[in-house]
């Protein structure tokens, strides 16, 4: 049996490079659920569908299939065959994921795909419903969150470190307004599971929150959880 760990949280508390790293020190393949929602996103952007229109995004979503592969490890989403990883990241999608993400019939599109996944690897799988809807069995359940704050002047420093213009303010705002559309959807709302370790990355470091998440990984594999 795989021995799958499931890290959820709000955006911004670092889950993604916390769990590359977790994972690679673990040897586990790291899913990053995220990426599958964006490339459903892309693809309704593209075929300039009105996702509010029911019968319109049942059509769209016929014509639009995600899937994933690790050449060297490191996880490619593509969208009908496209490898689209690198178009995946701007703030329109960002912006827009959540939305979509929303939508019963978006999430159907990738439950199977990641429960597969889980079935057939040890996976360290990140997302906003993974400890609470995908996969309830989790031997290690991690609920990764930090302060609104923290979290905005992350992404600050991420985004003037590239060049890119953008106000603190705006991005807290952009931050808030994300994770409550997240938390508040009717279909797997992002909460942390009754069994999950909360870990808030505020005041930690990468290294810091990556020992812990594997600590506790070993310490269950060591005790027989699932293994
Ligand atoms: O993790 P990331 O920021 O890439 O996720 C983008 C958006 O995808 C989130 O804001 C959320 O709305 C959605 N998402 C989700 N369920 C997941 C992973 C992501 O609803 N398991």
């Amino acid at each position: 049996m795989s021995f799958n760990i499931a890290i959820d949280g709000p955006a911004g508390a670092g889950k993604s490079t916390i769990a590359r790293r977790a994972a690679q020190e673990l040897s586990f393949i790291y899913v990053d659920t995220g990426a599958m929602y964006r490339a459903i996103t892309l693809g309704l952007m593209r075929a300039d569908t009105d996702i509010e229109d029911a019968a319109a995004l049942e059509r769209a979503l016929a014509g639009i299939e995600v899937t994933i592969d690790y050449p060297d490890g490191v996880q490619q989403v593509y969208l009908n065959g496209e490898n689209v990883s690198g178009l995946i990241r701007t703030e329109e999608v960002s912006a827009r994921t959540s939305a979509c993400a929303a939508k019963p019939e978006v999430r159907a599109k990738l439950t199977d795909l990641q429960r597969e996944l889980a079935r057939r690897a040890d996976v360290l799988m990140d997302g906003r419903d993974i400890g609470t809807a995908i996969l309830p069995d989790a031997q290690l359940k991690i609920y990764l969150t930090a302060s609104v704050q923290t979290r905005a002047e992350r992404r600050y420093r991420e985004l003037s470190e590239r060049g890119e213009a953008c106000s603190l303010e705006e991005i807290a705002k952009e931050i808030e307004e994300r994770d409550y559309r997240d938390m508040h959807r009717e279909t797997a709302p992002l909460m942390q599971a009754k069994d999950a370790v909360l870990v808030d990355s505020s005041d930690l470091t990468v290294e810091e929150v990556t020992e812990r998440i594997v600590a506790l990984a070993r310490e269950r594999m060591e005790s027989g959880h699932g293994a």
